[in-house]
């Protein structure tokens, strides 16, 4: 959970905070006690391994071929085709290239202007939990009213509860925010589950958040459920993806949001005053590098191996393993091992044992203890090892 301090400014002037329940995020708590206790840091979900040298030389060559001026408020007209022709190629559904995509400074900006964009003061806004921790404050700073809806937890795993969704349904819902693959569950939905939330939203105004960051990490041949294969869906949807966790470059912060035309129009209402556009040169060098779709077809199989090692690992150890269908997170359940709450658990583990994770209870509104912990495996065989090293031990 974060920490919560009211801040004061110098000369004794008050701020009154717009987030009073927000202070530095668990990610950032972990990490750091990671760096001070030397733990292998499988906390915070970033790869330790660098991208394709062919994309940062596409973005270079785009700077010294002057493209470091600012693009198209919409994004970049080379990026925008390429990721439609991506989308009509995957999912079977032409975005359009002018107005139906725009790109962001990562799924962060996408995720809060889409909620800006579409979200009154009193509006409430239906969030799985648990969640990816930017929507809570999100939806708070456009003045609407987040309900929780948990997910079940059962012996095979986390899933959607669809009837308690339907259930939190009111006239009041404008919003319902999805996530597959999940962030921290690794869940993946699957065709049954966009069934139910189509039947859910039919008829009404609802519109629906779909974050897709993980979109290329799905495993087992499963297919990545997209709204954007779903006309019914689609037509109500704000479609969120990363290239960060596509390419290996989280710190670069593109990505993009595919919505018909008119949601489109009134995201760009507030893109434009948000961030206005994001920046050239990596547009170009992603777009070119788009040009060949061989480096994000292999993902699945490049996790999937990752997945794979440390899931053999933990099989020896006496945590148990939750399922990952998808996304680059392990969970598992420690209470074999400890009866100590998520959070002081992980931080045991980091400072005991030399290995970072994160509890999933920051993941809720109010956390609620499961006995589980998420690690990212998003890492170097050799980082993955050396944590299975030392989870062996535990
Ligand atoms: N959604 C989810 C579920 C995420 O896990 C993340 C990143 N951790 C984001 C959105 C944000 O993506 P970006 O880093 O591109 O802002």
């Amino acid at each position: 959970m974060p920490t919560s301090q009211p801040i004061a400014a110098a000369g004794g002037v008050h701020i009154k905070s717009k987030l009073p329940h927000v202070g530095t995020t668990i990610f950032t708590i972990m990490s750091n006690l990671a760096a001070l206790h030397k733990a292998v840091n499988l906390g915070q979900g970033f790869p330790d391994f660098g991208c394709d040298p062919a994309l940062t030389d596409m973005v270079n060559r785009a700077m010294q071929d002057g493209h470091n001026q600012y693009p198209p408020m919409g994004g970049a007209a080379p990026l925008r085709i390429a990721i439609s022709d991506k989308i009509a190629t995957l999912y079977g559904h032409r975005y359009h290239a002018d107005n139906e995509i725009t790109v962001t400074a990562g799924g962060t900006q996408a995720l809060l202007t889409a909620i800006l964009c579409c979200v009154h003061a009193g509006d409430e806004v239906i969030v799985i939990e648990p969640a990816f921790d930017s929507y809570l404050p999100a939806i708070h700073l456009a003045g609407g009213v987040a309900v929780c809806v948990p997910m079940r937890l059962s012996n095979q795993g986390y899933s959607v509860d669809w009837q308690a969704v339907g259930a939190a349904i009111t006239p009041r819902t404008r919003l319902i925010m999805i996530n597959t693959p999940h962030n921290p569950t690794a869940t993946v939905f699957a065709p049954s589950d966009m069934e139910q939330l189509r039947a859910l939203v039919q008829g009404t105004d609802i519109l629906i958040l779909s974050d897709e960051v993980y979109e290329h990490m799905v495993y087992d041949g499963r297919q990545h459920e997209s709204v954007s294969r779903y006309p019914e869906l689609l037509e109500r949807s704000f479609v969120v993806s990363s290239f960060g966790k596509t390419f290996h470059v989280t710190g670069w912060k593109v990505g993009y949001v595919a919505a018909p035309a008119a949601l489109t129009a009134e995201f760009r209402k507030v893109h434009q005053f948000n961030v206005f556009t994001v920046n050239t040169p990596m547009q170009h060098g992603i777009a070119a590098y788009l040009g060949d779709p061989a480096p994000y077809l292999a993902l699945p199989a490049f996790y999937q191996r990752k997945r794979d090692l440390f899931r053999a690992g933990l099989e020896s150890t006496r945590f148990k393993l939750l399922p990952t269908e998808g996304s680059y997170f392990q969970c598992v359940d420690y209470r074999a091992i400890s009866d100590l709450g998520e959070a002081e658990f992980a931080t045991w583990l980091t400072t005991e044992i030399g290995v970072a994770a994160i509890p999933v209870s920051a993941f809720y509104r109010e956390p609620r203890e499961s006995g589980i912990v998420r690690f990212c495996f998003a890492k170097k065989e050799e980082t993955l090892n050396l944590a299975l090293e030392r989870l062996a031990k535990v």
